[in-house]
């Protein structure tokens, strides 16, 4: 007979518990505490409160935002899931120092972060430069595009809107007779005895729910076609508005379209802190340039770092997206230094010509045949296809935002229609060949030498370096952070929303390498030689280039196989990812021996 442990539920424990010794130095909870307990003020919320001479004490408003910001970083940002995790996980107690907030209270607090995050985002910039982690040397911008908490459904023009209002009115009218025919057939078998009085009362029930949701859903676009107002688009044109959030807008990502926001970071070089993030409603990411160099400036103004890195000393790159006149003229205005490359400049870079993707032909498979086959009749101004068809000139002259000026040439529909080579020629979808043909403006404007200028090695190397700055922040926010969705509704809210990731991940970024709010010393010697093969898998790629431009021309060098003698980029993409999944292993490692969440 085995003999088992005996255990009463009735005895008493004591247990001595130190709140403070809960935040295990190196880890985010103690960078946290302490950064906020020792740089951010109390009276930065003063207006937000009125209970000066009544009312009860409020909760502190830094206990509140320890609570949020360690939530973000756990992926818990619901306020009833934050106000559990007070009551359940000791680190989140010991961050709201045993104080139990209430999910209205969190929610509450973070709408009214709205004045204030921008104070919150600069000081925490100031201590990331005051721990040399900023170097302003090189900033790369990027858009995250994520769904917003609105439906694709609630979308249409005002007149779409309209038309789904009055087919919702038609089907409640329907609905109501239906309703009433079944209420007479029901009361004739309560008569004749068929049926007991009461009977059907569940159907009955949800007839009615679902005639009061028929009409609920046309009163809600109703009232707010008569609220709002048409949205217009950059070229002056109606766009899609949406009833839930009127502030998102759809857009094109690579899973799709979605209804969301746009979320920019600029993000600094050394160690990728995000020195400004901003989201809006707007899909195209060359209309944020702009707006992101003034807000970056207006936020490096707030944390008087101005003078210490101004944008003027800054090289700024961006991928193709951003690649427009205007916004080459801003970074002009700014007086930053940038590398914005257009759609084609893979095509005229010799590394990668003999990549599939980035060649002619591979265009052509796709329904894009290029204007090489196509002849122009200088007398009649018209173009001749390969099926000897004419494409005649559709419109005068338009200037787009490189610069360059077109005139539109299109085939006949009915030409194309029975066409042997339309699948080759046209995109997926047209019903007719359409030609743009630049006729001038583009010498000498911004694109053009921007042309020009990436095409140098020297550029090249430069803008190669974007993607190890930029992309991994995205990584660690949508994979570790479980950012996948806003949750709040309107521009602001999600601002902050954002806003509050990005802190999160800086406030990780001195949490690691902090020398006041960090890990005092590498206690083991795993943890030393982790630490330098993390910075050796870091900077291989840097080390890498000098060998690779040296032996670019050699069949000999063993490691072509790795790919180094086409693009640089393919290397630091792969050494540099390798570089986070090893940070990522070792952290998560360390962050478990700490004992954290
Ligand atoms: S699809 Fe139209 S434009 Fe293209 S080759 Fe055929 S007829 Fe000509």
């Amino acid at each position: 007979m085995p003999r088992f442990k005996p255990y009463d539920y009735r005895q008493g424990l004591m247990v001595p518990l130190t709140l403070e010794k809960q935040l295990v130095e190196g880890s985010l909870e103690y960078a946290l505490h302490h950064l906020i307990e020792e740089r951010i003020e109390e009276a930065w919320f003063e207006e937000l409160y009125a209970n000066d001479e009544v009312g009860r004490p409020a909760y502190s408003p830094k206990l509140l935002l320890k609570v949020i910001l360690f939530g973000y970083s756990r992926g818990i940002i619901g306020s009833r899931r934050l106000e559990r995790a007070c009551k359940e996980n000791i680190t989140f107690m010991a961050l709201a120092c045993g104080e139990r907030p209430d999910h209205s209270t969190i929610a509450g607090f973070v709408e009214k972060l709205e004045g204030r995050i921008a104070a919150i985002f600069s000081e925490v910039l100031l201590v990331c430069h005051e721990e040399g982690l900023l170097s302003g040397t090189h900033l790369s911008l990027d858009g995250l595009k994520l769904p917003a908490n609105a439906s694709r459904e609630w979308s249409g023009t005002f007149s779409e809107l309209r038309l789904k209002a009055e087919k919702l009115r038609r089907k409640v009218i329907e609905k109501l007779a239906e309703h009433r025919r079944a209420d007479r057939l029901d009361k004739k078998r309560a008569q004749r005895g068929a049926c007991k009085a009461g009977e059907g009362a569940r159907e009955k029930a949800a007839r009615q729910a679902s005639l009061q949701r028929l009409r609920q859903r046309a009163q809600r676009i109703e009232s707010f076609l008569k609220e709002e107002k048409a949205k217009e688009g950059a070229r002056g044109n109606e766009v899609q508005s949406n009833v839930t959030d009127n502030d998102s807008a759809k857009m094109q990502t690579g899973h799709g379209v979605i209804q969301g926001y746009n979320a920019q970071a600029l993000v600094d070089e050394r160690h990728q802190i995000i020195v400004h993030a901003m989201a809006s409603g707007t899909g195209q990411d060359h209309q944020q340039l702009a707006s992101v160099l003034a807000g970056a400036q207006e936020l490096l103004a707030l944390a008087a770092l101005s003078e210490e890195l101004p944008l003027t000393k800054a090289k700024l790159s961006a991928d193709c997206n951003y690649h427009s006149e205007a916004n080459l003229q801003a970074c002009e205005e700014h007086g930053v230094d940038a590398y914005i490359p257009d759609n084609h400049f893979r095509q005229r870079d010799a590394r990668f010509a003999s990549q599939e993707r980035h060649k002619f032909e591979h265009r052509e498979k796709k329904g894009a045949f290029g204007i090489e086959r196509f002849r122009y009749n200088p007398d009649k101004d018209t173009y001749t296809c390969p099926q000897g068809k004419e494409l005649t000139c559709q419109s005068a002259s338009h200037s787009t935002g490189d610069g360059h000026r077109y005139l539109r040439y299109r085939s006949k529909a009915r030409d194309c229609a029975r066409c042997p080579l339309r699948r080759a020629c046209i995109a997926r979808g047209g019903r007719r060949k359409s030609l743009a043909i630049a006729i001038g403006g583009a010498a000498g404007t911004r694109t053009a030498r921007m042309r020009a200028k990436i095409d140098t090695p020297e550029a090249r190397a430069i803008y190669g370096r974007r993607l190890a700055i930029v992309e991994p922040v995205f990584a660690n926010l949508r994979s570790n952070k479980r950012l996948d969705r806003f949750t709040y509704r309107g521009r602001v809210k999600v601002g902050v929303q954002w806003q509050l990731y990005c802190l999160v991940h800086n406030l990780e970024k001195l949490a690691h390498l902090s020398r006041k709010y960090g890990p005092k010393r590498v206690k083991s010697a795993f943890g030393r030689l982790s630490s330098v093969l993390i910075r050796l898998i870091t900077h291989l790629p840097r080390l890498l280039r000098p060998i690779c431009a040296f032996f670019r021309p050699s069949p000999l060098f063993p490691l072509t196989s790795f790919r180094l003698s086409p693009p640089h980029s393919t290397v630091s993409f792969s050494t540099v990812s390798l570089g986070v999944m090893f940070q990522n292993v070792v952290r998560t490692g360390s962050v478990r021996q700490a004992g954290g969440g």
